[in-house]
């Protein structure tokens, strides 16, 4: 299964000088199981950032965005190109 599900950034680690974090707060996470039954886990994101996963949140849909984080679109764009990759 190689899915992945939508994490997001938690508040608490937005305090300590990584900007970054805020302004792209989404981030993949590899998806063991179906999303829903992570929604509300605290997971390893692909890029190394820990993250609360949002279970009703699709990578599919918000890594195409501008809040996703630009490490975990890379990773997840080698891993399976998106139909919206340009
Ligand atoms: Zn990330």
């Amino acid at each position: 299964m190689d899915t992945y599900a939508v994490g997001f950034a938690r508040p608490d680690r937005w305090s300590h000088g990584h900007q970054p974090e805020q302004t792209h707060p989404w981030h993949a996470v590899e998806a063991h199981r179906p999303s829903s039954e992570l929604d509300g886990e605290v997971e390893l994101a692909v890029c190394g950032a820990i993250v609360q996963v949002w279970g009703s949140q699709r990578w599919e849909r918000v890594g195409s965005g501008r809040t996703a984080c630009p490490e975990c679109r890379r990773v997840t764009a080698a891993a399976k190109p998106l139909t919206s990759a340009r």
